[in-house]
């Protein structure tokens, strides 16, 4: 083959032209994205593509360097119907705990430091005074607690300290399989205690556990089966009667919760949920549950329960590996202190301001998009504000659903292409838009979108347009 030889700018002249990019970025930066354009452009020349103009290898050397530098973990809409979303990072913050966060990160904190004594302090302590407040009278007297990377970790670490090589009794109907690879018999494992099933999938008996109880056995375990349910002929074994049959046999109780809330979403109008303090109120010893799913702060695990055992949990070497940092500390402490004011904790609470959104307010929001919507993707797909359910996510009330409004696009050529062009070209926009697909359309649930940040969402429609052709529609 005859090796096209085209006549490119030097990396030198380029880099001279571009004094501003280089203002922004840096010379070796920039440079390296000089280097890869023009590398680009004698591919393309290979192909048969014309060669670029200066004017047009700069623009393209901008582009680069702009998609580039722009950072990997982005905002995002997300529209997708879930409020509490795994893969869109759970729960939002509250102000108030991002204010904290900003401080503890920007400065020297009191992490571990007593200010009163001057002596090392425990970072736990930043959180279990406000925690006790919160669960009120329904948590025992002697509560304690520790925080830890994740709820998964809490499991883990709860598991270790207390069963290392004995055994734990879990109903079969309760073995659950978190999405990420969260499966009770796995977590047993790797937390070297031993897994003692009891009962069938649907019917579990307090029997059962009872005559499963051995001198080898550390604990009785229920886990909060939070992404499905079992209907039909089913029995399970409540808090109070199990943690009854363990304390008999002076055995301790564990609950792993999830989505442990700690106000009674009845209160909002929501579903129920379980409570941590409910659950130490009716029996178990310790109860885990996430920080951010229905808490609606960062991501953390929080164990709960009778200090005795919290004491043991925390000299456990891997203690020191799993807990928290100062920043999640900081968005805990901060979020934890809104639950002091039930009245204002529906406003200044993200998630349970999401979640106790009036259906009114939502349809009114798509009204009031739609037609922007519409005029960007007008000769590619309809556009009609329906109603539509909410979920709340992250293993909250698997069944339960909250009446919602949605816009939905249904692009004019019915294909599969037509749909999937349309979601590409929405994750494109600056802060990509996530929806989901369902009966051949793609709908944008607007629960997640909040007044305040409307006019956000609607200025960047204009550029869908742009996004559409280039995706090749219609
Ligand atoms: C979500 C969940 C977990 C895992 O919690 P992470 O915070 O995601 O680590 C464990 N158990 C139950 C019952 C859950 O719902």
């Amino acid at each position: 083959m005859n090796q096209t030889n085209i006549r490119l700018p030097s990396v030198d002249r380029l880099l001279r032209r571009a004094g501003s990019l280089v203002a922004e970025h840096g010379r070796a930066f920039v440079t390296a994205c000089i280097r890869a354009e023009l590398a680009a452009s004698r591919e393309g020349a290979r192909g048969g593509l014309p060669a670029p103009d200066e004017a047009g290898l700069l623009a393209a050397v901008a582009t680069r360097a702009a998609r580039l530098a722009r950072p990997s973990l982005r905002a995002v809409f997300n529209l997708t119907g879930t409020v509490l979303h795994t893969n869109l990072g759970r729960a939002p913050l509250a102000d108030e705990a991002l204010a904290l966060m900003a401080e503890a990160a920007r400065a020297p904190c009191a992490l571990e430091y007593d200010l009163d004594s001057g002596r090392r302090g425990d970072r736990d302590d930043l959180i279990v005074p406000l925690l006790r407040e919160v669960m009120g009278g329904d948590a025992p007297p002697d509560c304690a607690a520790t925080v830890v990377n994740n709820n998964a970790a809490a499991v883990l670490l709860v598991l270790n300290s207390l069963a290392l090589g004995r055994q734990v009794i879990v109903s079969r109907g309760e073995l659950i399989e978190i999405g990420g690879a969260f499966r009770i018999p796995d977590v047993m494992r790797r937390a070297q205690a031993r897994l003692v099933e009891v009962g069938t999938t649907n019917r579990t008996h307090a029997s059962d556990y009872a005559e499963a109880i051995g001198p080898k056995t550390a604990l009785l375990m229920k886990v909060h089966t939070s992404n499905y349910t079992i209907t039909g002929f089913t029995h399970s074994v409540g808090e109070a009667e199990a943690a009854a049959i363990a304390h008999a046999r002076g055995l301790p109780l564990l609950v792993d919760l999830g989505s442990g809330t700690l106000a009674d979403l009845s209160v909002y109008g929501l579903p129920r949920e379980p409570m941590p303090q409910r659950a130490l109120a009716a029996g178990a010893d310790l109860v885990t549950f996430s920080g951010d799913k229905l808490l609606g702060g960062p991501q953390a695990g929080i164990v709960v329960g009778r200090r005795a055992l919290i004491e043991r949990i925390k000299k456990n070497p891997l203690k020191r590996a799993l807990r928290a940092g100062k920043t999640t500390l900081a968005a805990l402490e901060a979020t934890l202190r809104l639950y002091r004011d039930p009245d204002s904790l529906a406003r200044r609470l993200p998630a349970l301001r999401l979640l106790a959104r009036r259906t009114g307010d939502i349809q009114a929001a798509a009204e009031r998009l739609a037609p922007a919507l519409r005029a960007a993707v007008l000769d590619f797909a309809t556009v009609d504000g329906e109603a539509c359910q909410s979920q709340i996510g992250s293993g909250a009330l698997p069944d339960g659903r909250i009446a919602s409004a949605a816009l939905v696009l249904r692009p004019r050529k019915r294909s599969g292409r037509a749909l999937q062009r349309l979601e590409s070209a929405l994750r494109r926009l600056p802060t990509p838009v996530i929806g989901h697909v369902r009966d051949d359309a793609l709908w944008l649930d607007l629960r997640c979108l909040e007044e305040k940040d409307e006019a956000r969402f609607a200025g960047q429609l204009a550029g869908l347009r742009d996004l559409l052709r280039e995706e090749g529609a219609p």
